[in-house]
């Protein structure tokens, strides 16, 4: 069992979930390593509060903990080896998950959609390391590859340019209890 958040109370909730068990984390708020860019896209002048939320859930010894990256071409798109260092240089899981239409008022467009594809030949081009794939995805849906030299993992979503339903067994409890079988 993971929880997924967006980070705002990881500084005062961290060490209750905890104790309580829960050693998984998956923080889905974190679009931007820049300060001016998440708030733009959250809306919210958070991030200190949620980078210190992240910074105490290591040191609890939560593992893993999740990024997730919603790349947006020509807002965030330039901060793909960012995240990727990031994943390289910390224990974080960074996750790119295609830019999804989810809502009349979501802005989405095929071509603000970063795929996975171009995600991944950026970060060997750049860096000059290989990305290998780690496993079959199993019930996940997610493509896990990690750097050959070791150093980082890094996983897609590829919800647009291959979709991946028919993979998908998560169940989802809302923090208001309602029961997900999909997200949408
Ligand atoms: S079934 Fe729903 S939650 Fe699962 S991958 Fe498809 S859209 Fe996402």
């Amino acid at each position: 069992m993971s929880l997924t958040t967006n980070g705002y109370y990881l500084t005062e909730q961290a060490d209750e979930l905890y104790e309580a068990g829960l050693n998984r984390i998956n923080v889905s708020m974190v679009d931007s390593l820049n300060a001016e860019s998440f708030a733009a896209i959250t809306r919210r002048n958070y991030y200190e509060k949620v980078r210190d939320g992240i910074a105490k859930a290591t040191t609890l010894g939560f593992n893993p903990i999740k990024i997730n990256v919603v790349l947006i071409r020509g807002f965030n798109d330039n901060e793909i080896l960012d995240f990727a260092e990031l994943a390289r240089k910390s224990n974080f899981i960074i996750r790119f998950i295609e830019f999804m239409p989810i809502g009349s008022d979501d802005k989405w467009n095929i071509q603000k959609v970063v795929t996975s594809e171009e995600i991944l030949n950026t970060i060997e081009h750049r860096l000059g390391v290989r990305l290998a794939p780690k496993t079959g995805r199993g019930s996940q849906p997610v493509d896990i590859y990690l750097f050959e030299d070791g150093c980082g993992e890094i996983g897609f979503i590829n919800s647009v340019s291959h979709p991946f339903c028919e993979h998908c067994n998560h169940v989802r409890i809302t923090s208001d209890g309602k029961l997900r079988t999909c997200l949408f």
